[in-house]
């Protein structure tokens, strides 16, 4: 791309929230955009910042906050994270928007900046944009059906499904089949005000500021819910993913390094044979839960390759891994692979995984689903139950490992699906998943493009 060429494009400002699950397929859009033409700028906090050197396509401006320990602190309540974050955002990412217009506008014209796409969560940046009088989208990194029931949340408020209480737990709840009550975006043990504050605020930012959303799902998996937002919101709605297979881009913008070596580990195992375990970038389980993981894994015979990421056990610190258990890895020597963050994308696509237990954050979810792989679900929070029981009782690609983790039964449920008939299943209709989740066209990206393009 000449100098020239590149002054000419018209400029798309990407706002992520700064967490992995976030940041990811913010960039991967941000690639594709680039690749169709447009000149992309992500404004983006100091904190968790992204590698500008992973993709020398896009210009990174920092845009200078101070966040509050209850921002950047791990383990912090995450409702109230959120609240604060959008706080703390809204004044810098307003001067970092306004003085690019007036950089790139030269004399107070702003036409090279064609829009801004702020991540979903984002309610205040949204809402700043628009106030700056800047088209904006919000990007919704969660799936299309978690984002229709944050639609429904004033319903299912007056209902009386949220909050979730014990009694309603499993009942079907109107209009969001196959969701129960107990599938709804809840962080048990937080604060449910705040929850209940935030989610009002992500949704009302939307309605009140966003020209369109943008999802990281595809019509082959999730058309219906599709359909129903488009006519619930009426504004456009762009199912453009799942992007991190569009996008070509060479690798993740991890934040932490992965542990390639675990790749040569799989090399030298048979097709099919090794379950792959990781819970994401932020949940964390108990000491108890860990060690009946651990214990469950030893007995159930199979192989695994296991993610234990500093921060994944409550009270454990984040500056190293947990310890495992005594005597865990004498037990599992030689068949069994533990490393504090995995290169995941390349690790699901290799021919040795057979299952993948998972929390069932959207990307990991996704990640699966694209390589055909059955999973085993153990969520945690948020969006994850939704995912986990599309998963389970939507796709039928991947069976409950319990509610309670008890090593009996986390090796019952990891056999069953690694080596019997109903894995078997499993893993056939996941093969079919994979198809319609990946014959997805760029047609959706073409015409966001051209929606960006006429705003
Ligand atoms: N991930 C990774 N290595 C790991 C664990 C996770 O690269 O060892 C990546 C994974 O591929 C996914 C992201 O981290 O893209 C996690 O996002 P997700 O939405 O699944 O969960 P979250 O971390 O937001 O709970």
């Amino acid at each position: 791309m000449m100098a020239g060429q590149e002054q000419h494009r018209r400029r798309v400002v990407l706002f992520p929230l700064p967490f992995q699950g976030h940041i990811s397929p913010m960039l991967h859009l941000g690639a594709l955009l680039h690749a169709r033409g447009l000149a992309v700028t992500v404004l983006h906090t100091g904190f968790n910042a992204p590698d500008p050197a992973r993709h020398p396509e896009l210009g990174f401006v920092p845009i200078h906050e101070a966040f509050p320990a209850e921002v950047t602190s791990p383990g912090a309540d995450i409702a109230r994270q959120l609240l604060a974050l959008n706080a703390a955002s809204e004044g810098p990412f307003r001067e970092a928007l306004a003085s690019l217009l007036r950089l790139r506008g030269g004399g107070g014209h702003q036409a090279d900046v064609a829009c801004a796409v702020v991540d979903g969560q984002c309610y205040a940046a949204l809402r700043a944009a628009a106030q700056l009088g800047v088209p904006v989208l919000a990007l919704r990194t969660d799936s299309a059906a978690t984002f229709r029931s944050l639609l429904a949340y004033p319903r299912l408020l007056d209902a009386g499904y949220v909050p979730v209480t014990e009694e309603r737990l499993d009942e079907p709840v109107p209009d969001l089949e196959p969701l129960r009550t107990r599938d709804l975006i809840r962080i048990d043990g937080s604060d449910a005000d705040a929850l209940r504050r935030l989610l009002a605020r992500v949704a009302g930012a939307v309605l009140a500021s966003a020209s369109g959303v943008v999802f990281n799902t595809s019509e082959g998996i999730e058309a219906p819910e599709l359909a129903a937002i488009r006519r619930e919101l009426s504004r456009p709605a762009f199912a453009v993913g799942p992007l991190h297979l569009l996008s070509r881009a060479p690798a993740e913008q991890t934040l932490r390094a992965p542990d390639r070596g675990c790749l040569a580990w799989l090399d030298a195992r048979p097709p099919r044979s090794v379950l792959y375990v990781s819970l994401g970038s932020v949940a964390a389980v108990s000491r108890a839960a860990f060690e009946e993981t651990a214990w469950g894994l030893a007995g159930s015979g199979v192989t695994f390759l296991w993610v234990v990421r500093p921060g994944s056990v409550t009270g454990a610190g984040d500056e190293a891994p947990p310890p495992l258990p005594d005597g865990f890895s004498e037990e599992t020597r030689g068949r069994g692979k533990v490393v504090a963050w995995a290169p995941q994308r390349e690790v699901l696509a290799h021919a040795a995984i057979g299952a993948f237990w998972t929390h069932c954050g959207w990307n990991s979810t996704l990640e699966s689903v694209c390589e055909g792989v059955p999973m085993l679900v153990q969520p945690c929070f948020a969006d994850q139950m939704a995912n986990a029981r599309y998963v389970t009782h939507k796709w039928g690609v991947g069976m409950e490992v319990g509610e309670v983790i008890e090593r009996g039964r986390v090796a019952e449920a990891v056999a069953k699906l690694m080596v019997g008939e109903d894995g078997a299943r499993m893993r056939e209709r996941a093969r079919h998943l994979q198809m319609q989740a990946t014959a997805a066209t760029s047609s959706a990206m073409d015409s966001l493009v051209q929606y960006i393009l006429s705003l």
